[in-house]
């Protein structure tokens, strides 16, 4: 094939994978009144440093501020994180959290606060994370005027995209994390379809623009995929760091 039917071939071929995630219904006119309308749904409220905002009517929530019976240790055992005043807290050395449920993608809001006063310096300090299908980590850490590696700070998908900005807050002031994944898809025979995508945005800014990941995040190392199903559960990291969450809501996608 000469050169310019190659490049030919190659962009049809990103146009047509643009196509795909962006395609207009052709089963509908413009403007058309047949068209089924969106789900009315109640958007809930922002949150406030004092007060958790109320999730979107149609999420499902992990934790309400009450318990953690929505999670487990990866034994299946129940969990043992301290829950007090509305928010819970890592037990450093008591284990990762698993939600009981497994969740493709998704729309998920986490909220979290670090260790005030700070406590350690670089990863050592206020370490935690949200792990999407319990692999691919979106890093929590404090790294409010505090350095690490870029792609280990706060909101990194770890060891694989540093943020955009560092949009940290200082410790002890409540943080949000809104992430939209979209996991890998494999065909039947194991082999990667297409991979897994991250979103996010740190205290309302735009910190990872869907990024294709590599396969899941790891120390000093990047794995490669290995084919698993469409719905996993969520995980929160135990980095032997007191981090502190509230108001977790997911939004499955259709
Ligand atoms: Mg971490």
């Amino acid at each position: 094939m000469k050169k310019t039917a190659v490049v030919s071939c190659l962009l049809l071929f990103v146009a047509a994978s643009a196509l795909a995630q962006t395609q207009v219904d052709p089963k509908y006119q413009i403007h058309d009144r047949n068209r089924p309308l969106p789900p009315v749904i109640d958007a809930g409220t922002s949150s406030t440093q004092e007060t958790p905002g109320r999730p979107p009517s149609d999420a499902t929530v992990l934790f309400d501020g009450k318990d953690l019976s929505k999670w487990q240790h990866k034994d299946g055992n129940t969990a043992k994180w301290k829950v007090e005043n509305g928010y819970f807290e890592v037990v450093p050395k008591a284990g990762q959290l698993y939600t009981r449920d497994s969740f493709g993608d998704c729309q998920l809001h986490v909220e979290f606060a670090e260790p005030s006063p700070a406590k350690g310096q670089d990863q050592d300090r206020g370490n935690s994370g949200v792990f999407l299908h319990g692999v691919y980590e979106v890093q929590v850490l404090d790294s409010y005027q505090s350095k690490t590696y870029a792609d280990g700070q706060a909101s990194a998908v770890y060891g694989q995209f540093p943020p955009q900005v560092n949009a940290s807050r200082p410790p002890g002031q409540w943080q949000i994390y809104d992430i939209i994944f979209h996991g890998p898809r494999f065909d039947s025979a194991g082999k990667l379809l297409r991979p897994a995508r991250i979103t996010a945005f740190h205290n309302g800014v735009l910190v990872q623009d869907n990024v294709e990941l590599t396969g899941p995040t790891g120390h000093q190392q990047r794995p490669p995929y290995a084919a698993t199903p469409e719905k996993l559960p969520l995980s929160l990291q135990d980095h032997n760091h007191p981090v502190r969450y509230r108001n977790i809501w997911i939004r499955e996608l259709n």
